[in-house]
């Protein structure tokens, strides 16, 4: 039994990290689940949903069959998120839900990992959980093969490791899509946002070789793939681990080679936004014109306490240089309200940066002090109530120029990559450039494909469309 250590999670040394080839093995596993079926529940961010992916590769290496029934289901898998009370408060009612199938259907095997299993005071509590059969954490959910194996003989497999991480080549992955992609580029972070568990939960920031990235790509390509979106917590710092100075712009402008009709990358952090980066999205058509930059709060003093490293200045010149550069680009972001000590004073700074830049949309919520982080220690004397209504205020903001943004692009025809069937009516879904969600009325044919549509109508969240012939 390996459990996780705060302490340990947080350390940052030298030590070189290893890529591994062949650190997957399922030697002997490849029937081990015929004839059973897994379901796989995901909570929280891109990079959760993608490791999805990767464990349900993992379990159809292994013959196990995808069910979305969790009646029908032989092994459960409950891939956890950390990031605010609420993700933790879903997975743990999941938790009892599935106590209660146990109770009568003793068989089932449950996994519980994620950045949840990377928390050393929960995993203290949920380890004596009787129907849990299998606890590890995001550095090692390659080796599940192995630890399925392991629980038939024995009670309970409680395997999570608090270290920097390597990277792990070679998983399996079975893609939920078959037109657009996730591809990490990035693992962990070493930024410490005073209010953040995943540099804890997920180790130092460790970046792939770019041979690899770009081999994935044109892989994915070659086998129809019309869009790929890199991820890591900061794409944008992509390479500060290696010694050669290739960088993300470097990385853009080779994924960008291999064709590919689309790209897209998840997260950048300003403090990494390079003059490079702009250049290159702006030279090179395949680059979406779609960035998501989180400002997390428009009062330098908050910043500063959060640990962001920018100010609002320095913000609001990318933001610039990004519009000047890159036409039609749309901007997003990612703000928090009360954070401990933020005032009414800092918050109304908050909203005259959200005046200022106008986002194309964002995601906004309510401070979650998160065990161990530096944050969670601040004196926080705003109450819930005030919170809440900040929330609201700043929605109500979002909400106004998310709506200005889409109404400008009415009457007009955008290019958009048709992914599939929209729940509204008998329209089909797709996203534009800059990635606006459009409900189009099409047919099935044009799914996979990227066709011009006219915008016929426009919403808060979303737009409507036709097919421009
Ligand atoms: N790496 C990204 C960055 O630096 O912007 C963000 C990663 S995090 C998965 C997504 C968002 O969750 C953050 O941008 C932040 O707004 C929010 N978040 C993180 N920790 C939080 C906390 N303790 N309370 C509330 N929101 C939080
Ligand atoms: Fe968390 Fe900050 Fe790292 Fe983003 S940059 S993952 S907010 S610590």
């Amino acid at each position: 039994m390996n459990l996780p250590k705060i302490l340990e999670a947080k350390e940052r040394t030298s030590k070189r990290v290893a890529i591994l080839y062949d650190d997957y093995n399922n030697e002997g596993l490849s029937n081990f689940g015929r004839g059973k079926k897994y379901l796989i529940l995901t909570y929280g961010c891109q990079m959760n949903e993608h490791d999805s992916e990767y464990i349900s590769g993992i379990m159809e290496d292994i013959g196990y069959q995808k069910t979305d029934d969790m009646d029908d289901a032989n092994v459960i898998i409950v891939n956890t998120c950390a990031i605010r009370e609420n993700a933790h408060n879903k997975a743990e009612g999941m938790l009892g839900r599935i106590k209660h199938l146990k109770e009568t259907k003793s068989d089932i095997i449950v996994i519980f990992c994620g950045c949840m299993a990377q928390e050393e005071k929960l995993v203290n509590k949920v380890k004596d959980y009787k129907w849990i059969d299998i606890i590890c954490g995001t550095h090692n959910y390659h080796k599940i093969p192995e630890y399925l194996m392991e629980r038939l003989n024995s009670d309970r497999v409680c395997e999570v490791y608090s270290i920097e991480g390597n990277v792990i080549e070679n998983i399996p992955v079975k893609r939920d899509s078959k037109y657009t992609a996730w591809v990490n580029i990035q693992y962990g972070c070493d930024k410490f946002c005073t209010y953040c568990i995943v540099p804890y939960t997920r180790g130092k920031q460790r970046s792939r070789k770019s041979e690899d990235i770009v081999l994935e790509v044109r892989e994915l390509y070659n086998n129809g793939y019309q869009e790929v979106t890199l991820l890591g917590q900061n794409v944008n710092a992509y390479g500060k681990d290696f010694d050669n100075g290739y960088d993300f712009a470097d990385l853009l402008g080779e994924v960008s080679q291999t064709g590919i009709p689309r790209i897209r990358f998840v997260t950048s952090h300003p403090w990494d936004f390079t003059d490079k980066m702009i250049e290159v999205i702006s030279k090179c058509d395949n680059i979406m014109p779609y960035i998501h930059l989180p400002i997390q709060s428009g009062s330098d003093r908050i910043l500063k306490l959060m640990g962001r490293k920018y100010t609002t200045e320095e913000y609001l010149e990318i933001v610039r240089k990004l519009r000047e550069k890159i036409p039609n680009v749309s901007i997003t972001t990612d703000i928090i309200v009360g954070f401990p000590g933020e005032s009414n004073e800092d918050f109304e700074k908050t909203l005259d940066v959200v005046n200022k830049v106008k986002y194309d949309l964002a995601y906004t919520f309510i401070f979650s002090p998160r065990e161990g982080t530096p944050a969670s220690k601040m004196e926080d004397t705003t109450s819930l109530e005030e919170k809440k209504e900040r929330l609201a205020k700043l929605n109500e903001l979002i909400n106004k120029y998310a709506f200005e943004a889409n109404k400008k692009m009415e009457n007009k025809v955008y290019n958009v990559l048709i992914l599939g069937k929209s729940d509204k009516d008998n329209k089909y879904m797709g996203y534009t450039e800059n990635m606006k969600l459009v409900n189009v009325s099409c047919s099935e044919e044009y799914v996979g494909k990227i066709i011009p549509v006219k915008i016929t109508g426009v919403k808060t969240w979303s737009l409507d469309g036709e097919v421009n012939e």
